[in-house]
């Protein structure tokens, strides 16, 4: 199975994952550069991968439905470009031989699902849209800070190898709000050096893995003493036993970093 991350906008990921002839694309804002990939690959696009209803992640859906033909997955609880097949959490869905198991995953949105597959040989893959950053978190838009605080404890929890193909790349300036809050996090100091050189070298910093993220990613390291003690230095009004607050004070800080 091969895995492309197909830049998109200014800081956007496609996600197509393919079989040498079938292929599965994830959050088409744009449907240009994916039939470009298509045609270069020789690949038949089998099914779209819809996470959440934003612009960014939805406008090439329907001229790569018509173009294709490709059946269209996505959220139930949001407006997604019709003929859609609706997935709920628990759901699964079939696309190249494998499973993708739906995981509702509020707070960016109020409908946000993230898919989850296990892949026979290699590490798992977990599309998260605008739920996971490497070393951050979506914006609340539409969800309260409870809902992302559950969102992300669910994809942590997910085997440490998984392949997080997260929909941005945000992680550099994601890294240096990291350093503010964790100063002596070394896992995160080497992380940040290592991304500062790949994209020197104009590539990715993804896929991260779920076990990078629990080291270096302050949205879910929120209950670490290091973690609350900042917030706490930051925003002293934060009830600090209450974690829900500390990761809410914690990501209005990121908004105004
Ligand atoms: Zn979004
Ligand atoms: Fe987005």
């Amino acid at each position: 199975m091969k895995l492309i991350a197909i830049p998109a906008f200014s800081d956007n990921y496609l996600w197509l994952l393919h079989d040498t002839r079938q292929a599965v694309v994830v959050d088409p804002g744009q449907a240009e550069p994916v039939l470009e990939c298509l045609r270069e690959h020789r690949l038949a696009l089998q099914t779209i991968l819809v996470t959440h209803h934003h612009a960014d992640h939805v406008g090439g859906v329907a001229q790569l439905h018509s173009a294709t033909g490709a059946r269209v997955v996505g959220p139930a609880k949001e407006a997604i470009p019709e003929p859609v097949q609706r997935l709920r959490h628990g759901d699964t869905v079939e696309a190249l031989g494998l499973d993708f198991r739906v995981l509702e995953v509020p707070g960016h949105t109020a409908g946000h699902i993230a898919y989850y597959a296990e892949c026979p040989g290699e590490a798992p893959l977990l599309f998260c849209g605008d739920t996971l950053f490497s070393g951050g978190c979506g914006r609340l838009f539409e969800g309260t800070p409870a809902q992302m605080l559950a969102s992300l404890g669910a994809l942590a929890a997910l085997p440490g190898d998984t392949r997080v193909c997260c929909a941005h790349e945000y992680t550099l300036a994601n890294l240096r709000f990291a350093r503010a809050v964790e100063p002596d996090n070394a896992a995160l100091a080497a992380h940040q050096a290592e991304c500062e050189q790949l994209r020197a070298r104009g590539l990715p910093t993804l896929p991260s893995t779920i076990a990078v993220e629990r080291a270096i990613n302050p949205f879910l390291r929120s209950r670490e003493r290091a973690v609350v003690t900042s917030v706490a230095a930051h925003a002293p009004h934060t009830d600090t036993r209450d974690a829900v607050a500390v990761f809410g004070a914690l990501r209005e800080w990121k908004n105004q970093f």
